[in-house]
């Protein structure tokens, strides 16, 4: 089954919004089986519209069009795809209730512009907007004239705004694909890993896959700040004994570099494991900047094994809130092995906690030496017994540098959580 989606705006084009709708609807369409093969964005113009949803009828079993469906000049997708079909615009009773319920609800009067919004296409399956006004519409076109085969094709349009697109997709136009389509046996599994770059992951991992990659299996690949994905992908009968056996395969090439699957982060597993052995976390950050205590508080249940940290990111505040001595900053300077030692041990200390991080270094743009160029980072691990240090050099942009780091200094504690 071939599945295109063409996202509509201006809005999109001039870089002003993020074409959020394509992850969401690729994903989305992925789980049920149907792998999108085409997709573009285009300017709201007239022209425009047209000549997308022309070539993509061309090809395609489904068409998705996203926005374009308000009540305001510029949402002209529903006028322009009528008259491409050459079907008439009729009024809907059911929107026109919709939408006066919509406005009486919230006290306001209905803006007679909305009245556009009530005319859909002659034919069209409609879907009434439980978040907002315009409703989402479906049209079978069969046949469909632009097909040379003139197979079939449906064509879906959806309301641009994302809390509208979103619950309409999942609760409304996925009913109607899985009665129009047969689901498709897909199945995308994520390995995540830590510790090690894309082309050694790569190394690693892919010669022991390649009997199953000729039987059908895909692999990709995906870094990520301080982290790198390996993705497996296989359709069809064979699919789950594919990923099953290339899961094994890359389980046991990467060992415990894996720390997840899918949608893990690994603040959840480091979450989950602190959990499971009833232990607590403290934090000392410098270069960081709270990054690390941001994440560790995203995962619900942190409360339970998180106690605090301390941006300590003046040598003033490492002194008097983490207790790292005068004698050491002055000796070694703040981005030191000595210092990321005691900002660990003194956070374990002062928190009263089983483990503790302690992380400095040089974010940059300047401040870097010969010695300590920029991109060092010290991160430090105390336990009940004993701390140890290691060295990082993660030369890029600040905010690259933070998530990194931050990402380095979590693996550190899952690997000693999880040996
Ligand atoms: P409205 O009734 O709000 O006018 P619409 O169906 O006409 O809805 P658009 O006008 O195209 O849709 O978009 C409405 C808003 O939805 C945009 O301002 C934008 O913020 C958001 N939006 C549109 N397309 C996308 C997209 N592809 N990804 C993320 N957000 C989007
Ligand atoms: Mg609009």
């Amino acid at each position: 089954m071939n599945v295109e989606l063409v996202n509509t705006g201006s809005e999109l084009m001039l870089g002003r919004v993020l074409n959020t709708h394509q992850q969401f609807l690729c994903r989305r369409l992925a789980d049920l089986g149907h792998v999108v093969s085409r997709q573009v964005a285009i300017a709201d113009t007239g022209a425009e519209i047209q000549n997308a949803v022309r070539e993509a009828l061309g090809r395609a079993d489904l068409i998705i069009t996203t926005g374009g469906l308000g009540p305001t000049s510029d949402d002209i997708t529903r006028e322009l795809i009528a008259e491409l079909l050459g079907k008439k615009l009729i009024e809907n009773k059911n929107v026109l209730t919709h939408i006066e319920q919509f406005f009486a609800q919230r006290n306001r009067p209905r803006p007679s512009k909305t009245s556009v919004e009530t005319f859909v296409p002659a034919g069209a399956e409609v879907f009434l907007n439980a978040t907002g006004t315009a409703p989402g519409l479906a049209i079978k076109i069969e046949p469909n004239p632009f097909r040379p085969d003139k197979k079939t094709s449906w064509l879906v349009m959806l309301p641009g705004p994302p809390r509208e697109l979103r619950p309409m997709f999942d609760n409304q136009i996925v009913p109607l694909l899985k009665r129009e389509f047969a689901e498709e046996i897909f199945i995308c599994r994520t390995l995540r890993s830590s510790g090690v770059g894309e082309s050694r992951a790569q190394e690693l991992v892919e010669q022991d896959l390649q009997p199953l990659v000729r039987q059908g299996l895909e692999i990709g690949y995906c870094a990520r700040p301080g982290a790198v994905d390996v993705r497996l992908v296989a359709s069809g009968a064979t699919a789950a004994r594919l990923i099953h056996a290339g899961e094994a395969s890359v389980q046991k090439n990467l060992g415990a570099n894996i720390f997840g699957f899918d949608d893990d982060e690994i603040e959840n597993v480091v979450v989950q494991l602190l959990n499971a052995q009833k232990k607590t976390l403290a934090l000392a950050e410098s270069c960081t900047g709270g990054n690390i205590a941001h994440r560790v508080t995203n995962v619900p249940g942190a409360s339970a094994v998180f106690l605090g940290g301390v941006v300590s990111y003046a040598d003033v505040v490492k002194e008097k809130f983490v207790g790292v001595r005068a004698e050491t900053l002055a000796a070694h300077g703040a981005v030191s092995e000595a210092v990321a030692r005691e900002m660990a041990v003194g956070a374990r200390e002062k928190f009263g906690a089983d483990f503790a991080l302690g992380i400095t270094g040089i974010a940059g743009p300047s401040g870097g030496t010969v010695e300590k160029p920029v991109g060092t980072v010290f991160i430090a691990l105390a336990t009940a017994s004993g701390v140890e240090v290691k060295k990082f050099l993660n030369a890029w942009d600040r905010e690259t540098f933070k998530q990194v780091t931050a990402t380095q200094a979590l693996d550190r504690l899952r690997q000693m959580l999880s040996a």
